[in-house]
């Protein structure tokens, strides 16, 4: 069990979608292990799933797309 660094409450071991911005599209990779705060849900990873996440955005190709709403703050 891990520890939270930004409000220092536990983390649970969850598998996440992960997202970034990639070449000016949104870009998502499912079913990513990661430790998420149970308080704040700031999401940590392992350096190895980093490497791997940087691997499968920016070498492999997308199984699918989807779309996404989006909003503005009125
Ligand atoms: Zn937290």
């Amino acid at each position: 069990m891990n520890k939270c660094s930004v409000c220092h409450r536990k983390t649970i071991r969850k598998d996440i979608t992960y997202t970034q911005w990639y070449r000016g599209e949104l870009v998502a990779v499912e079913n990513v292990p990661a430790e998420v705060c149970e308080n704040c849900n700031e999401e940590y990873f392992s350096p190895e799933t980093v490497d791997k996440l940087q691997i499968a955005i920016e070498r492999h190709r997308s199984y699918k797309t989807i779309q996404v709403p989006v909003f503005q703050l009125l």
